[in-house]
């Protein structure tokens, strides 16, 4: 019998993406910018996903950035409280990403937010990530 799938996350740990790691901690984020397109990209990756090629560097992000889509859960996954608030988020360098949306404040399409680093429940299993902040946006305005 083959056991079920895990949904929750599970950040890949290593030496490739340990930069991004280490600079979550001191509440900065990270972004790879292509050294030969300019391309900014999230999540961390070895190959440009516009020009196809290695030669990506990192980049501090502003951290800042607009509240695209979101959706409000009422049956939380394992290791959450409902409701639980998930939105895309467009950063001022443009990438797109998904981030939790702590807090009681009520989201709104195009809301200004702010990455931070935040702490999940010690039984939130994100393996060797146990113990370090993951990321989530916060409604500033
Ligand atoms: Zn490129």
């Amino acid at each position: 019998m083959t056991a079920g799938r895990d949904w929750r996350a599970d950040p890949e740990a290593g030496q490739y993406t340990d930069p991004f790691w280490d600079a979550l901690e001191a509440d900065r984020f990270l972004l790879h910018r292509c050294r030969d397109c300019e391309e900014t990209f999230f999540p961390p990756a070895p190959v440009c996903p516009r020009c196809g090629r290695t030669d990506v560097a990192w980049v501090e992000a502003d951290g800042r950035g607009r509240l695209v889509s979101f959706t409000r859960q009422h049956v939380a996954p394992p290791g959450f409280e409902a409701p639980l608030a998930l939105g895309v988020v467009e950063l001022v360098e443009g990438p797109r990403l998904l981030a939790g949306l702590p807090g009681d404040a009520a989201p709104s399409l195009d809301a200004t937010v702010e990455l931070t680093a935040v702490e999940y429940d010690a039984d939130y299993d994100r393996r060797d990530r146990s113990g370090r902040p993951f990321f989530a946006a916060r409604i500033v305005e």
